[in-house]
């Protein structure tokens, strides 16, 4: 069998919040339940939505509670999270080859243009696909017209027809028809990957083999399969988990702050608290135990009792627990 490989993969724009803090929580203990390793890596290849002191918040945060990842570049002799910033010529190269393998295609059209027919089909109330004439363009004259300095991305090609599908732990059996899903930009023009890019290439590098994230993306992960279908590689367990949410209706937000770990430790509550606090939110033991350590909850937990209901954040049931510490 496979050594369990887990990773917590961040996006660094904004605190982090109790929800996020739960996915880093289910990545850990479903690692260390199999003897795994877990992995801590940020994604910050969106440049322009990066939040100022967010990683500090993150590496803090994870080393407060004690969730400490098993490898990573040396940083002052202990390892620091990979940073996917610092790995950029690796995700063109993918890219490249990508492309080689007829997964993807350059693709020369001005993004200006593309938003207007965007906006045009929205106003006629059509949902909008973009049809990229560039597919038809050979690799030979594509590569010529890069190497003359011509601006390009680097777009997912989706073949006609078919199903994609999978099977989530959660959710179960997902299957979307392959024409409704849209051919993204996986290299931008400035050489960056797109944040779906460098994820999928990042989790095979490093061997992962269990991704668990907000059910967000549950829409976007054919397209993922696709691109690790191109390239022949084994695509890795899904654990899609709901949202936690503020109330009925609202969603925890990073950028507004909610529910963040860092101002609930400043109120008074205890890291060892929260973290058994979360643990039960969206996950049910087989007994009626409510309080743990870390290492009992390593002990019991189980993929199969996570919930497929989102949580609201409690903050009586929070405030009773930090009293049992
Ligand atoms: N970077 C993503 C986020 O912060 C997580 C995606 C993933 O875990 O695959 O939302």
């Amino acid at each position: 069998m496979k050594k369990v490989r887990t990773r917590f993969a961040p996006s660094p724009t904004g605190y982090m919040h109790i929800g996020n803090l739960r996915t880093a929580l289910f990545e850990y203990l479903i690692a260390k339940h199999d003897g795994g390793d877990f992995i801590l890596r940020i994604e910050d290849t969106d440049q322009e939505r990066l939040v100022e002191g967010a990683v500090d918040i993150i590496y803090d945060t994870m080393k407060q509670v004690g969730l400490h990842h098993d490898e990573g570049p040396d940083v002052g002799g202990e390892y620091g999270p990979y940073v996917q910033s610092e790995r950029l010529p690796m995700y063109k190269k993918y890219a490249d080859e990508l492309v080689d393998l007829g997964g993807a295609h350059y693709c020369f059209c001005k993004e200006e243009d593309i938003e207007k027919q965007r906006k045009e089909a929205e106003s006629l109330g059509i949902s909008f696909k973009y049809d990229d004439p560039c597919k038809h363009i050979s690799k030979e004259e594509a590569r010529e017209r890069i190497a003359n300095g011509e601006s390009y991305v680097v777009r997912q090609t989706i073949k006609h027809g078919g199903e994609t599908y999978f099977d989530d732990e959660v959710y179960g059996r997902i299957e979307v028809d392959n024409n409704v899903l849209d051919e993204s930009v996986l290299l931008k023009s400035d050489g960056y990957p797109t944040y779906n890019f460098a994820n999928i290439i990042d989790d095979h590098q490093m061997g992962i083999t269990h991704v668990v994230r907000g059910n967000e993306y549950l829409s976007s992960t054919p397209k993922y399969n696709l691109v690790y279908e191109s390239y022949g590689w084994e695509i890795p367990t899904y654990v899609h988990v709901p949202p936690v949410m503020k109330d009925e209706q609202h969603k925890l937000s990073k950028r507004n702050g909610d529910a963040s770990f860092q101002d609930l430790v400043k109120k008074g509550y205890l890291p060892e608290a929260i973290l058994n606090y979360i643990a039960l939110l969206g996950w049910s033991p087989e007994t009626e135990q409510e309080i743990y350590t870390l290492d009992e909850l390593i002990k019991v937990f189980d993929i199969k009792r996570i919930s497929k209901s989102p949580a609201i954040f409690d903050i009586d049931k929070l405030t009773w627990m930090n009293g049992m510490y």
